[in-house]
């Protein structure tokens, strides 16, 4: 089913949403993008009469009740989002009858999921190596069975919208949806434009494809080089780990990061490249810094001959204008990571180089796709949001899809 097609006129429609918010010490949200992220698939099912149980998690309380983990403490800002007053469930296990009371344009906003271990699924209180481990783990995926069926027992529907924990297979994520036949379980919107957007880029592709890698490490990266390289056209992989490939072809990289239990890896992806044709753009330039701080004396030289005492910390001019010319020219971009240490403000130059381009090949019609919270942080910090074609919410969940990994929470409504 979808969510377009389904009609939630005098249904009770249980969603789960991502509405792990940052709060400050006061309990205030400082940052609201997962609420509004969420607000046109709860809008629409209250439009249409439906009644509404939001359900979520919030931190890591580890299957324990934490109240500073307490989902109450967003329920007049998710009310003042949605226009409608929330009513709130102090435990998500106990709501049969606050949900049975539910009356369509209501809406129950349930106690953070993770309070109880059968949310995740993991034994709590015994360790991997234990002899008890195994049957911990199996009579705790019994309960996190029972746990999802009493949470779908609340509605009538299931919609998932947590595109952030699609990845887990969770009893709110995943399991739930067992109890809900086919024409009862749905994506949300957003959820619906994540999985659109992982499809422009790994199978409905407009060539030439463009991708950058950024960010520390190549270790973390690899299962989406390895993913990406039988897909894209250009290939630039740039901030922390131009080191390792320059040190790997045997470069001096003075105290610039390095992984050296990848210098290997780093030849084979050259090679790869090589061989299936990519053009694999690797910075040849940087800005060092003599301290890793913003105020940092600077000077530009060679990737591969970073002196002594100096550190690779962003990309140089040559880099730049080279990552510029692989992307202007695409018609499908995905940016991961930054080209260099952007958070300080002298040395964002890369990034900046970058998210222009990609602003300007959007303008000129190319899909782009920008995903992993440090690129998102670029895009909005350069104020170039609106200039490209989507920003995915998903962390770990956009970096596993694009590893062409099937995620448990879209598996389960799609099979
Ligand atoms: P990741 O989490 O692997 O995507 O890495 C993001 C981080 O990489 C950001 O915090 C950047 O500051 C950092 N980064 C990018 N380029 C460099 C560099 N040349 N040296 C050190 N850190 C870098």
């Amino acid at each position: 089913m979808t969510i377009s097609n389904y009609n939630f006129a005098d249904k009770k429609a249980i969603v789960r949403v991502d509405f792990n918010v940052p709060l400050d010490e006061n309990g205030h949200i400082t940052d609201d993008t997962r609420i509004r992220g969420a607000l046109p698939t709860l809008k629409h099912i209250l439009a249409q009469g439906g009644a509404l149980i939001i359900m979520s998690h919030m931190g890591k309380p580890k299957g324990k009740v934490n109240p500073k983990m307490s989902l109450s403490q967003i329920a007049d800002a998710v009310s003042a989002a949605l226009g409608a007053p929330v009513q709130f469930a102090p435990d998500c296990a106990k709501a049969q009858e606050q949900a049975a009371a539910l009356k369509s344009g209501e809406v129950l906003l349930l106690e953070n999921l993770r309070f109880y271990p059968e949310e995740e699924g993991k034994p709590v209180g015994i360790d991997k190596e234990d002899p008890a481990y195994d049957e911990a783990k199996k009579a705790m995926k019994a309960s996190q069975k029972e746990f999802a069926k009493t949470l779908a027992s609340y509605a009538d529907c299931y919609v998932n919208d947590a595109f952030g924990t699609a990845h887990r297979k969770h009893a709110s994520t995943a399991v739930i949806a067992d109890y809900f036949d086919a024409d009862n379980k749905m994506l949300g919107f957003l959820m619906e434009k994540e999985v659109e957007a992982v499809d422009n880029i790994l199978s409905n592709i407009k060539h030439p494809f463009t991708a950058i890698m950024g960010g520390s490490k190549v270790s973390t990266k690899i299962g989406i080089i390895e993913n990406l390289m039988d897909k894209v056209d250009n290939l630039i992989l740039c901030g922390g780990m131009t080191y390792t490939f320059a040190k790997a072809q045997g470069g001096q990289i003075g105290n610039s990061i390095c992984e050296d239990d990848k210098l290997e890896l780093a030849l084979d992806i050259i090679a790869q490249a090589k061989a299936k044709g990519v053009n694999l753009v690797l910075g040849t330039d940087c800005v060092a810094g003599d301290a890793f701080s913003n105020d940092a004396h600077q000077q530009v030289c060679p990737a591969n001959a970073v002196p002594e005492g100096w550190e690779g910390m962003d990309a140089g001019p040559a880099s730049r204008e080279a990552f510029a010319a692989a992307i202007r020219g695409a018609k499908t971009i995905l940016w991961n990571g930054p080209a260099g240490v952007f958070e300080f403000d002298n040395f964002t130059a890369g990034s900046r180089a970058i998210a222009e381009a990609i602003a300007e090949a959007t303008d000129n019609g190319a899909y782009s796709l920008i995903g992993g919270g440090d690129s998102v942080a670029c895009i909005n910090k350069f104020g170039l949001a609106d200039r490209v074609s989507y920003i995915s919410t998903g962390g770990g969940a956009l970096l596993e899809a694009i590893e062409g990994k099937v995620l448990p929470g879209v598996a389960a409504i799609k099979g």
